[in-house]
């Protein structure tokens, strides 16, 4: 019989505490306190407690300028509209990633194309992205995909040089750091969700923040329609009192008050987070067949609260054995793995982006306001395509207790090297 659980073996998992060690988002009295203060005032629907919270995220970033939005989808979609993105317009974005991160453009009336990805950091490859530039591109959306920081630099440098606005999708990465400077203060904006599954929680909530008036004026004249009595800008102000977007995206104050308690501890939570990540991955380093998905410890660059958190799957250091029968061998293993091979969905293959007509315009809706057909089937994105082959989710620690940790290192590594047992 083999050692491993899957195969009839002992689990390694079988008598670990692990606690409250995976549990998300950490909500105290404090939070409970602030969501009933509001509730008692019957102020849910007012902006006081997001002006407040709006304030104090402008602190964090040390920039002029933030929104609260109802959705981290509404604050990308505003934020799109924010940097000129009109119809027949294109956004270039990665393909592996939650849909909020490109798919509100439909509803600006332009499209997406998709960029290919660096195996290595899952983010936007800058080598690949100015060839899908055409004279429509109005912005880049990089994703600091499950925590990694994009490289900001080169995606800055092409941006600057041929007039795009690039829009920072923080929603996996809050806190996270590129070369020593926050996520979402290097592009134009950056726009985040802070749902509560994120590593910054508020419910349901998300906002954007900029150091640009004018970006920021458009956004409140696009989904704020009480505030846009605050815009200065000559262009907004005669259609001040109606949302040009026809939407109402201000935040449920509810999340607002969450969301301050959650802010003022989140620094420390997530140098927790990275002391028990950066722990998990040091003790995998000679494991064969998973590498760490993180950035090299010199580069200045950090993993925020390691949102999603995500490994990198090498099978040819394990005969060929498919991501998925490995999560299931280290799923038997017992504990609260709950390991998945890839990631999002590639959303350059979906129906939604290749064949649905959602407004009535007699074609697909990706390509209704383009000149060509600018739709990516399969073997378009040949290095993104292999991703779901070479990534999984990994366990997603928010306490630094290492004999849990060790437990799941454990498991890891007996799988890993009795890989062969599972290949035949
Ligand atoms: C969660 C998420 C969003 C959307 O945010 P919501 O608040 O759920 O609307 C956008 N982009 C990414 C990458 C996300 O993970």
């Amino acid at each position: 019989m083999s050692d491993l659980a899957l195969l009839g073996g002992k689990k390694t998992l079988e008598s670990v505490e692990e606690g409250d060690i995976f549990r998300w988002p950490i909500i105290t009295p404090e939070d409970e306190e602030a969501v009933l203060a509001v509730l008692r005032r019957g102020a849910m629907s007012g902006t006081d407690v997001t002006r407040q919270f709006e304030e104090e995220l402008c602190a964090y970033f040390n920039l002029p300028y933030v929104l609260c939005h109802n959705t981290g989808t509404a604050a990308i979609q505003a934020a799109m509209w924010a940097c000129g993105v009109r119809r027949g317009d294109e956004v270039i974005c990665q393909s592996m990633t939650y849909w909020g991160s490109a798919l509100q453009v439909f509803s600006l009336g332009a499209t997406v194309v998709f960029g290919e990805m660096d195996p290595s950091t899952l983010t936007l490859d800058p080598a690949d992205v100015e060839s899908r530039i055409t004279d429509r591109t109005k912005a880049i959306i990089v994703v600091h995909y499950s925590a990694y920081p994009t490289d900001m630099d080169p995606i800055m440098e092409i941006a600057e040089r041929r007039g795009i606005k690039v829009i920072e999708d923080v929603s996996h990465a809050q806190g996270g750091l590129y070369k020593g400077r926050l996520l979402g203060t290097i592009g134009h904006v950056g726009a985040m969700s802070i749902m509560s599954g994120k590593s910054l929680p508020c419910g349901e909530g998300g906002f954007l923040v900029t150091e640009d008036r004018q970006i920021y004026e458009r956004s409140v004249s696009f989904g704020h329609y009480q505030r846009s009595f605050e815009v200065e800008d000559a262009e907004l102000v005669p259609f001040q009192g109606m949302p040009l977007g026809g939407y109402k995206y201000r935040m449920h104050q509810l999340s607002s008050a969450v969301g301050r308690v959650q802010l003022k501890h989140y620094d420390e939570r997530v140098e927790v987070i990275q002391k028990a990540m950066n722990y998990f991955w040091d003790e995998l380093e000679d494991v064969p067949g998973i590498k760490a998905h993180r950035p090299p410890s010199e580069s200045g660059s950090t993993m925020g609260g390691w949102y999603a958190a995500k490994g990198l799957y090498v099978a040819e250091e394990l005969g060929g054995l498919p991501v998925a029968r490995f999560c299931e061998a280290v799923n038997a293993e017992g504990g609260s793995f709950g390991l998945r091979p890839g990631a999002n969905p590639l959303m350059h293959l979906h129906a939604v982006l290749n064949e649905a007509d959602i407004y009535g315009d007699g074609k697909p809706t990706r390509i209704a306001f383009s000149d060509r057909d600018l739709r990516q089937g399969i073997g378009s994105l040949p290095v993104t395509e292999t991703l779901p082959e070479r990534c999984l989710s990994i366990p997603w620690f928010k306490h630094y207790r290492p004999e849990v940790i060790d437990a799941y290192v454990a498991a890891i590594r007996k799988v890993a090297h009795r890989a062969d047992e599972l290949c035949a």
